[in-house]
C-alpha cells in the first residue's frame, strides 16, 4: 500500500521573542501557521502552557503541541521542521539553550523510527511534563509504541513520580 498520510505529534517550544511575531506564545502560533503553509494538515492544537527552562537558559518557555497529517517519512519531516526553525531565526546554538523556536517529532503513527540523528518517539518525552501535558490534551489515548502506556497514563505516572518524596520517610 502506498503511504498516503501519516499522523505526527509535533512539540513546539519557544523562550525568545521574535522581532516580528512577538513573544514566545505568538511565536508558537506563527509556527503552526508556517507548518500549515508548508503543506502539513493541522488536525488539532493543544493549549499552550508556560514552563520553567531546562538547563542553562533562564527564560521561561511557551510549550505546545500539534497533531498533523502528512505523507512525509520521519527524516523528511525532521528536515522540514529544521527548515522552519531556521526561518524563525534559529541558528545552531547550544542544546537546551535559549531559542526562538524548537520543533521536535514526539510521536508518529508508524510507530518507532531510528536513523542517524533521529529517534522517534522522542527519546526524552516520557520524562518531560512540558511535553506530556500538552500532548495529553491532544491525544490522551495514543499508545507509546515502546512502553505500551497511553499518553494519559505516561503523564499521570510522571506527575505522581514528581510528587513522590525523594527519600523514604523513616516513619513510612
Ligand atoms: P532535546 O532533543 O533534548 O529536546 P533540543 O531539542 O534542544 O533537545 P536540538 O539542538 O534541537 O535539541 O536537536 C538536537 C538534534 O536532535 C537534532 O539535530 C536532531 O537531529 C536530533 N533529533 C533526534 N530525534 C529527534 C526528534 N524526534 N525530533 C527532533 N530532533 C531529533
Ligand atoms: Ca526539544
Ligand atoms: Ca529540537
Amino acid at each position: 500500500m502506498p503511504r498516503t498520510s501519516d499522523l505526527y505529534v509535533i512539540a513546539l517550544g519557544s523562550n525568545v521573542r521574535h522581532a516580528r511575531h512577538g513573544g514566545p506564545e505568538r511565536v508558537l502560533r506563527a509556527a503552526v501557521a508556517a507548518l500549515a503553509h508548508a503543506g502539513l494538515g493541522i488536525e488539532a492544537m493543544a493549549p499552550v502552557i508556560r514552563s520553567a527552562p531546562l538547563g542553562p537558559s533562564l527564560r521561561r518557555y511557551a510549550n505546545g503541541a500539534v497533531l498533523v497529517r502528512s505523507a512525509l517519512l520521519p527524516p523528511a519531516m525532521l528536515a522540514l521542521l529544521k527548515s522552519i526553525e531556521r526561518e524563525f531565526g534559529r541558528r545552531g546554538g547550544k542544546r537546551w539553550g535559549s531559542r526562538v523556536l524548537d520543533l521536535d517529532i514526539v510521536l508518529w503513527s508508524g510507530g518507532e523510527w531510528r536513523s542517524a540523528g533521529l529517534c522517534v518517539p522522542h527519546a526524552a518525552f516520557r520524562l518531560r511534563d512540558f511535553v506530556l501535558r500538552p500532548i495529553a490534551a491532544l491525544v490522551p489515548n495514543w499508545r507509546d509504541p515502546r512502553t505500551g502506556f497511553s499518553i494519559k497514563q505516561l503523564h499521570s505516572r510522571l506527575t505522581r513520580s514528581l510528587r513522590a518524596p525523594r527519600e523514604p520517610r523513616p516513619d513510612a
